[in-house]
């Protein structure tokens, strides 16, 4: 079984762990409602995409229509 031959320093693992960056995704605001959206993507908020209404939101109170 090949083993490391010497172990790395606490520096040497801090200072590679020092790379990792958090960054946030790009988030744009919705021009209909605001809220933060991913860029060249459907708003989840309203659903509106270059203006347009594509997708329309549930409406989870009302049950479905019975005849
Ligand atoms: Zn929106």
């Amino acid at each position: 079984m090949p083993n490391p031959k010497k172990r790395h320093t606490h520096s040497r693992t801090r200072s590679r762990r020092g790379q990792w960056i958090l960054t946030l995704p790009n988030l744009s605001r919705c021009p209909q409602c605001g809220s933060y959206k991913l860029p060249h993507r459907i708003c989840p908020n309203c659903g509106f995409y270059k203006g347009e209404l594509w997708v329309t939101k549930k409406e989870k109170s009302q049950p479905e229509t019975e005849k």
